[in-house]
């Protein structure tokens, strides 16, 4: 994008509401990308379970922080082609196979005492062609998983440095014919230049699974950045049930967004009531590495700064 090199990107899935840890992450994905001269993209990630009226609601809680993004927002649903287009030239370089294993065969044949912790086991690995048949003519639809040649990828992270992990025979394309995760992240960010992604680190162990495919579609590895999450007083990660964990709750108490952005500005050391305030403060190397421990009732006064 214009006058940018590179691009950052927020990824918010419209399950519901964002919550004070999701909207800290996307202020962190958003000062990654403007102090590092980075375009900011947001693309919603809507191929899972979607409830009505979320993306819009998260797009005008992000505005009311004061955040701000490059180009239109993106929808991965509108982007199943190129999706697709991945899927297909992985299978014609033979790094795919069909996989008819239900949820249920796979935990059982996991828990079998061999192979790496949470490794889909290989079932399906080497079906022949009319065992293949078999399975189709039962009825069982059949998922794409990749053929990896690995069992392992190392990457760098901003704040976690070498982190290797698990690569398994991972899902591309679900049964129902819907792109997996895992695949359609790769692909957008790839297509859409993003070269820094900033997430939460919950989704750390599936990092080298995505740098992995990244390297066998040919596109670079983007740089990874995961930042801990938002965890109640329990240390469990935040959810509805903890009380005003979204903007809107924050607001019912009379709250202004100001108000909450200083609370997420406090969270990473900084007093602050806008995102531009932070951009000459941000230092990415005194960010705190391990979870915001949020009391629900914590409250930030505004600071007097304009
Ligand atoms: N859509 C994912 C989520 O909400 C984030 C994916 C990513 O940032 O790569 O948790």
């Amino acid at each position: 994008m214009n006058g940018h090199s590179g691009a950052g990107r927020f990824a918010p899935s419209p399950s519901g509401d964002l919550h004070l840890g999701n909207l800290r992450t996307a202020l962190l994905a958003w000062l990654f990308a403007r102090t590092t001269g980075r375009a900011f993209g947001i693309r919603i990630e809507d191929l899972d379970r979607v409830r009505p009226g979320a993306a819009e609601r998260q797009l005008s809680d992000l505005a009311a922080l004061g955040l701000d993004w490059d180009g239109p927002v993106t929808r991965q649903s509108e982007r199943l082609a190129l999706h697709h287009a991945a899927v297909d030239g992985l299978t014609a370089a033979g790094l795919t196979y069909e996989c008819y294993c239900t949820r249920r065969e796979i935990q059982q044949a996991a828990q079998a005492p061999h192979g790496p912790m949470g490794a889909y086991p290989g079932t399906c690995r080497e079906l022949s062609a009319t065992e293949r048949a078999e399975r189709r003519a039962q009825g069982r639809p059949a998922a794409l998983r990749l053929r990896s040649k690995t069992s392992e990828f190392e990457i760098v992270d901003g704040l976690r440095g070498h982190y290797r992990g698990l690569v398994d025979d991972f899902v591309l394309r679900r049964g129902d014919g819907i792109p997996a995760y895992n695949l359609a992240v790769v692909v957008d960010d790839a297509d859409q230049g993003v070269d820094q992604v900033v997430r939460g680190d919950d989704l750390l162990p599936s990092t080298p699974r995505q740098a992995y495919l990244a390297t066998l579609l040919g596109v670079n590895v983007p740089r990874y950045v995961h930042v801990p999450l938002v965890l109640n007083r329990d240390g469990k990660r935040l959810a509805k049930r903890d009380g005003a964990v979204t903007l809107a709750d924050r607001r019912a108490l009379g709250e202004s967004p100001q108000q909450v952005f200083a609370l997420l500005a406090d969270s990473l050391g900084y007093r602050a009531n806008r995102p531009h305030e932070l951009l000459a403060q941000f230092r990415p190397a005194l960010l705190p590495t391990t979870p915001w421990v949020l009391a629900t009732n914590d409250v930030v006064e505004p600071s007097r700064n304009p």
